[in-house]
């Protein structure tokens, strides 16, 4: 993106806050409103600690960026703080320590995993281990849906369980999403229909890769695509037929 927004900023914060999350739950004993207090404070020390080596993390993604806006993306995330506590709290309560880390606490953060098969490489932001399955989790810094997650979470987590049964040769039944900003985990068991959109998608990608381009759509993301140049001489206007198939 040309401008680097609060925004922005806010979600990388958000993103690193949640790769501390289990060891703050780890850090819990019971489920008594001081131990709110106790996440919460704890979360705030972790913020501080994040906002002080984010540049470090992420060098290229926060060039340029300017004090104020580095500021108003710390802001945006303490106010965040609170939430985050209750809720990985009630998640404690409702299902025990042990269950939520389980769903939370990486044995790998940040793989890339490929398929030759499928034709799609993809990167879940950690691999956990849950009930002795290794299974994918996506943190994501946006809102949660009210109920289960959102479509394209669904999917993503489907390619990324078809590339983790290729890496690890088992069937992988579900995932986790992690809606962060707000401490929700939700679970994601994947249905053959998703696994069948995976295939579709990767057959697409096979088509891009030899050579036939797919029709052009119009999107918000067009007006900052690093491609949009060679896209809009290479793709086609969407013909009549592609809108009935
Ligand atoms: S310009 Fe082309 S490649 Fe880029 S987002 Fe738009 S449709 Fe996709």
């Amino acid at each position: 993106m040309p401008d680097i927004s609060s925004r922005y900023i806010e979600s990388l914060l958000i993103k690193e806050l949640a790769f501390a999350y289990p060891d703050i739950v780890n850090a819990c004993s019971s489920n008594d409103v001081d131990v709110v207090e106790g996440v919460v404070e704890n979360l705030e020390t972790e913020l501080c600690r994040i906002c002080d080596n984010i540049e470090l993390i992420h060098p290229g993604e926060l060039e340029g960026a300017s004090p104020e806006l580095m500021k108003d993306a710390r802001s945006a995330v303490s106010e965040c703080v609170k939430e985050i506590g209750t809720n990985l709290m009630s998640a404690i309560s409702e299902h025990g320590k042990n269950e939520l880390l389980s769903c939370i606490d990486p044995v790998k953060t940040d793989p890339i995993l490929y398929s030759e098969r499928i034709g799609l490489s993809g990167m879940p932001s950690k691999l956990v281990c849950h009930a002795e399955n290794v299974v994918p989790s996506v943190i994501k810094t946006g809102k949660y849906p009210e109920n289960g997650v959102w479509n394209n979470d669904r999917l993503q987590i489907a390619a990324l369980a078809m590339l983790v049964e290729e890496e690890y040769g088992k069937t992988v039944k579900y995932g986790f999403v992690e809606y962060a900003k707000y401490g929700i985990v939700r679970k994601v068991i994947i249905r053959a229909n998703d696994r069948r959109q995976i295939l579709k998608i990767g057959n697409r990608v096979k088509k891009i890769k030899d050579g036939t381009m797919p029709d052009k759509k119009e999107s918000t993301l067009c007006e900052h695509c690093n491609y949009s140049e060679m896209c809009n001489k290479c793709s086609t206007k969407v013909s009549l037929a592609s809108r009935f198939f």
